[in-house]
């Protein structure tokens, strides 16, 4: 029985062009996406069959088989989720604020991503990450799906810099790639995503951080960025927060008085 499954789109291959061809929408999901998932359940299968057999010569290639596969899969299902066709906009909220502390704001915010997805050598993604035992935002650059990644850290927003991703449509012209997706950006996903991500409290699973954890300074949001969180408008598509412009960013705690978590 397969343990992994290719999730549905919740629009169609065509309903995020012109920014993302559906030609380039459908064999990346259906073809790329679907081979990953198949991957990791042969994978599956392969290390059951070892096991049982008693046969660990091929443990290395399983195993890397398995990271590869089931990280594929994993960040594919989140890729099609950020993303949704007339979405765009900026981040609002609690995330808002998130980002003008740890980026210095939503611009640089982009461009750090964008570089990344460009400075790629060979096959990659760029990914914003919830890391909890700094509690801040970082982004990262993964080599392939699986290589490179700062541990504990939970991906929020993932951008495929992966030839399959882009060539159909940009050919080498990869950074109007990076550029047009973010007229997809769905930051109520995004939002989501970070809102669960900090309320597993995945620090304090770590021997000695939760005692650092309650006597760490906790960074202070704009009260306007609450106030849009807790706000009951919406827009003309029925999603909550308005595309308001970003909150001017809080001036940053000097190092010298933060807590340090380790010591
Ligand atoms: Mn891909």
């Amino acid at each position: 029985m397969a343990t992994y499954i290719v999730p549905d789109l919740l629009y169609d291959y065509g309903a995020l062009e012109p920014h993302i061809s559906g030609r380039i929408m459908e064999l990346h999901h259906n073809k790329h996406h679907a081979s990953y998932v198949k991957g990791a359940n042969a994978a599956l299968d392969r290390l059951a069959e070892a096991r049982y057999g008693g046969q660990y010569d091929n443990i290395a290639g399983l195993e890397r088989a398995l990271s590869f596969n089931l990280s594929g899969h994993v960040l594919h299902s989140i890729f099609w989720k950020n993303m949704a066709p007339k979405a765009g906009g900026r981040p609002y909220g609690e995330l808002a604020s998130a980002i003008a502390n740890d980026f210095g704001g939503f611009a640089r915010l982009k461009k750090q991503i964008n570089a990344v997805a460009a400075s790629i050598m060979g096959s990659g993604w760029a990914a914003l990450v919830w890391e909890p035992l700094g509690r801040k935002l970082l982004v990262t650059q993964i080599y392939d799906h699986q290589s490179n990644l700062a541990q504990a850290g939970t991906p929020l927003l993932v951008l495929d810099a992966w030839e399959h991703a882009f060539y159909l449509q940009y050919q080498n012209r990869k950074t109007e790639f990076f550029d047009a997706v973010w007229n997809l950006w769905d930051w109520e996903d995004v939002s989501a995503r970070f809102e669960l991500a900090r309320a597993t409290g995945a620090e304090d699973g770590v021997p000695g951080q939760s005692e650092d954890r309650k006597i760490a300074a906790r960074r202070p949001y704009p009260q306007e960025d609450l106030d849009i969180t807790q706000s009951t408008r919406r827009r003309p598509d029925g999603r909550r927060a308005p595309l308001a412009a970003a909150a001017p960013a809080e001036p940053r705690q000097p190092a010298a008085e933060r807590k340090p978590l380790f010591s």
